[in-house]
C-alpha cells in the first residue's frame, strides 16, 4: 500500500526533528544495503525504501535506539517501528508512560506525537533478514553519533537489543567490552548520560516470552528514575 505519494522527492531530513543528523535518501555508504534498497524499490515502489529518519521530540530527555528498519514496518512506512509487531508494544508503552500523545494506528499519518522521547536506529536502512553486518553498523554509527550529539537534552538512552546496545555504547564513548548488556543494565557514559539496555521488543522475543509487557515497562520505569 502506498504511504506517501511523492516518496522520491522526500528526503529523510524533511521528516526528522534532527535533520542535520540524517542520511540522504540515496545514501551510498553500504553497498549491500544499497543493492537491497534497489530491489525493494523495484518490488514495492509505493514504500518508503530509504534510510529511516528519527521520530520524536527534539527536546527529548529519553532516546530509544532500535536495531534497523523492519521490511514491512519502518522500511515500508518511513517511521521507526511503525507497521510492524515490535511497534505495537513500543508505542503502547510510550503512550502508557506519557511519552506519546494521540493514538498509534501503525500509520505515519496517525498523528501520534512523542513528548520527551525520540526513536533512532543503529542502522538506518533495511538489512537482508534483519541482520546488518558489522561494517554496516560501524558505518551508520556516524549518523547515530550525530543524532545523539544533536539531542542535547537527552539524559537516558534505551538500547533495544545487544546490537543497538553496542552501537549506542560506542556512540556515547563507552568501551563496548566493558559495557554490560542485560535487561535493565545501566552504564554511565563519560558525559553523564545513562545507557540503559533492554531486550528488543521483537516478535521473536515476545513469542518466546523472553520479553513481556511488564518487563518492558520496567525499563521505562527505570529510565524515569535515572532521568535526574
Ligand atoms: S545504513 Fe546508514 S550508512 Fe549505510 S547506506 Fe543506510 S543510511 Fe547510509
Amino acid at each position: 500500500m502506498p504511504y506517501r505519494s511523492t516518496l522520491v522527492q522526500i528526503q529523510p531530513a524533511d521528516l526528522s526533528p534532527i535533520p542535520e543528523a540524517e542520511a540522504p535518501r540515496d545514501c551510498p555508504l553500504c553497498p549491500r544495503l544499497v543493492l537491497f534498497r534497489r530491489q525493494c524499490r523495484a518490488e514495492h515502489p509505493g514504500w518508503w525504501n530509504a534510510p529511516v529518519p528519527a521520530f520524536g521530540d527534539r527536546g527529548a530527555w529519553l532516546a530509544i535506539v532500535g536495531l534497523a528498519p523492519g521490511k514491512h514496518g519502518a522500511n515500508r512506512t518511513g517511521r521507526p517501528f511503525t507497521g510492524d509487531f515490535a511497534g505495537e508494544l513500543l508505542y503502547a508503552t510510550l503512550l502508557k508512560f506519557g511519552l506519546a500523545e494521540g493514538e498509534y494506528r501503525a500509520d505515519p499519518h496517525d498523528g501520534l506525537r512523542l513528548t520527551g522521547a525520540i526513536i533512532l536506529n543503529a542502522v538506518k536502512c533495511l538489512p537482508p533478514e534483519n541482520k546488518p553486518i558489522p561494517e554496516e553498523i560501524r558505518t551508520c554509527r556516524t549518523y547515530l553519533e550525530a543524532g545523539l550529539a544533536a539531542l542535547t537534552n537527552v539524559r537516558v538512552v534505551i538500547a533495544l537489543g545487544q546490537i543497538a546496545h553496542v552501537a549506542a555504547a560506542r556512540a556515547l564513548g563507552l568501551p563496548p567490552s566493558g559495557t554490560k548488556f542485560g535487561h535493565g543494565a545501566a552504564n554511565e557514559a563519560p558525559d553523564g548520560r545513562i545507557l540503559l539496555s533492554s531486550y528488543h521488543c521483537s516478535r521473536y522475543n515476545q513469542n518466546t516470552r523472553k520479553l513481556d509487557a511488564a518487563m518492558f515497562e520496567m525499563i521505562f520505569e527505570r529510565a524515569l528514575q535515572l532521568r535526574n
